[in-house]
């Protein structure tokens, strides 16, 4: 078997990635809650509502996990009750 190169694409991009970045990895990112390294560059979409993230991987798991608590909050205010995700 014949070992295929694997080269993975670096992105310098600390910010404003876009569609060229997909698939790309951030050797290192700095943020004020810690250094992030080798994160992959990540195109996700929220199914509720159509909205869509380019970005590190990191931030990709919170803009899916913010839409799906926000929507669940919206399906519980729809369903006119409360399920603990008010105050
Ligand atoms: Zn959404």
């Amino acid at each position: 078997m014949k070992q295929e190169q694997n080269e993975e694409e670096i992105s310098e991009k600390t910010e404003d990635w876009d569609e060229e970045d997909v698939g790309k990895r951030i050797v290192k990112r700095v943020t004020p809650n810690g250094t992030y390294f080798n994160e992959l560059i990540v195109h996700v979409f929220c199914s509720m509502c159509g909205a869509s993230f380019i970005g590190p991987s990191r931030e990709a798991g919170g803009f899916l996990g913010g839409h799906e608590c926000l929507h669940a909050w919206e399906f519980g205010q729809a369903m006119g009750r409360s399920d603990g995700l008010t105050e």
